[in-house]
C-alpha cells in the first residue's frame, strides 16, 4: 500500500482544523475520528457533551457542541479529508514510513498528526456524569458565566482548583472550594491570593458523597471527618477541578510526555519528539483547554506538518509525496 503523507488521529477541534488547513494544502489527509463519548453516539471529542458553547469565536448567539463539531467536519470533508471511523489501536514511530493499526487495518504514513484530547478526572459516584450541561462542569472558562449570582462549589485542592474558584469568584455570589484534606496541594502565592477573596468560603477534610436535584443540580451532601452526619450543601453548580488525563496511552515510550502524560511540543511549534510526529490540542496541552485554543493549535499542527513534508521532498524524499 502506498504511504500516506499524512495521518490525523482524532476529531476533535484540533484534529478537524488541522485536517481543514491539510485537507486545503492538497495533502489529502486521512482523519481518524476515534469513538463517541458522549450518549449521542457520535464521535467529536469533548465538545460533543456540551450543549452551550458561548465563547467559540464567530458564533454570536453561541453553538452547541455537536453543532460545532457537526460544521468542523463538514469543513474538512468538503476539501477532501477522508474520515475514518475507527479508533487507532497501535502507532509504530520507530520507522519510516510509520505505521497506523486499527483493529482490522494497518496503514502506512510519512507524517502523523495527534489530537487524541484529554478526560477530565471525576469523582466516583453513581451516575455524576449525567448531571453534566445540569449544573455540573469541568471547567469555569466555559461554564462560569452561566452561573452568574448563584452559589456554586469546586472540589479539588490543587493549583486547577484555586484557579477555578478565583476565575468564579468574579462571577458568582459564593463559591464554596471542597478540600479532601485540611491542607490544600495548590502553590502558596495561589492559595494565599485565594484565600483574601471574600466570597470564597472553604469546607476542609470533606468529601461529596452524593449530588441531588431535580431537572438540575441543587445541592450536595458533604461528609467530614470532623462531623458525625452528612451535611447538604445548596449549590446550583458543581465545578470539578480534579485534574485531566491526556489520551497519549498511544505513544506512551514512543514519544517525549511530560510527568503528567502530555505529549511534549517544542517552544514555538507542534513538532514532538519525533520528526514528522506533531501533537495538538489538549493531548499537548495542560494549560489552555478550549476549543479555540485546540483548534489554533490544529491550524499549527497542520502548517508544521505541511513544511516538514516539503522540506522532505527537497531533501530528495520522493515517495513523502506520492500520495
Ligand atoms: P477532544 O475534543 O478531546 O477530541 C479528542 C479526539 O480524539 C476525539 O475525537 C476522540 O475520539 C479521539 N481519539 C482519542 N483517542 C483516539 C484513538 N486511539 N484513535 C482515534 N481517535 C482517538 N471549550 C470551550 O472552548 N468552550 C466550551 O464551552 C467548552 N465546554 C466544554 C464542556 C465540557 C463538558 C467539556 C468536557 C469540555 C469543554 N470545553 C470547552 C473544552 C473543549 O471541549 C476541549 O478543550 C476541546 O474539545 C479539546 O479538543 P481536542 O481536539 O484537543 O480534543
Amino acid at each position: 500500500m502506498t504511504p500516506r503523507r499524512i495521518i490525523i488521529v482524532g476529531s476533535g477541534p484540533a484534529g478537524l482544523t488541522a485536517a481543514i488547513y491539510a485537507a486545503r494544502a492538497g495533502l489529502a489527509p486521512l482523519l481518524f475520528e476515534g469513538e463517541a463519548i458522549a450518549n449521542n453516539d457520535l464521535p467529536g471529542g469533548q465538545l460533543m457533551t456540551t450543549t452551550e458553547v458561548d465563547n467559540y469565536p464567530g458564533f454570536p448567539l453561541g453553538v452547541s457542541g455537536p453543532e460545532l463539531v457537526a460544521s468542523l467536519r463538514q469543513q474538512a470533508e468538503r476539501f477532501g479529508t477522508e474520515i475514518v471511523s475507527r479508533r487507532v489501536t497501535a502507532l509504530d514511530l520507530s520507522r519510516r514510513p510509520f505505521t497506523v493499526a486499527t483493529v482490522d487495518q494497518s496503514y502506512e504514513t510519512a507524517s502523523i498528526i495527534l489530537s487524541t484530547g484529554a478526560k477530565a478526572r471525576m469523582l466516583d459516584l453513581p451516575d455524576i456524569w449525567s448531571w453534566l450541561n445540569r449544573g455540573l462542569s469541568t471547567c469555569a472558562t466555559c461554564d462560569g458565566f452561566f452561573f452568574k449570582g448563584q452559589d456554586v462549589a469546586v472540589v479539588g485542592g490543587g493549583d486547577s482548583s484555586m484557579e477555578e474558584a478565583i476565575y468564579l469568584s468574579r462571577l458568582v455570589r459564593s463559591v464554596t472550594v471542597i478540600v479532601r484534606r485540611d491542607q490544600l496541594r495548590a502553590s502558596n502565592a495561589m492559595v494565599e491570593r485565594a484565600k483574601t477573596i471574600a466570597n470564597i468560603k472553604w469546607r476542609w477534610n470533606s468529601q461529596i458523597v452524593a449530588v441531588d436535584g431535580g431537572d438540575r443540580l441543587a445541592s450536595i451532601m458533604l461528609t467530614s471527618t470532623t462531623k458525625a452526619r452528612a451535611v447538604s450543601l445548596a449549590v446550583s453548580g458543581l465545578f470539578i477541578a480534579i485534574g485531566h488525563d491526556p489520551c497519549s496511552e498511544l505513544v506512551r515510550g514512543q514519544l517525549k510526555l511530560d510527568a503528567k502524560g502530555y505529549i511534549v511540543t517544542e517552544p514555538s511549534s507542534r513538532a514532538t519528539s519525533v520528526s514528522g510526529v506533531f501533537a495538538c490540542g489538549d493531548v499537548q496541552d495542560s494549560h489552555y483547554r478550549q476549543a479555540i485554543t485546540s483548534a489554533g493549535s490544529g491550524c499549527e499542527a497542520a502548517l508544521d506538518a505541511q513544511r516538514w513534508l516539503e522540506q522532505r521532498v527537497l531533501q530528495s524524499e520522493p515517495t513523502v509525496m506520492s500520495r
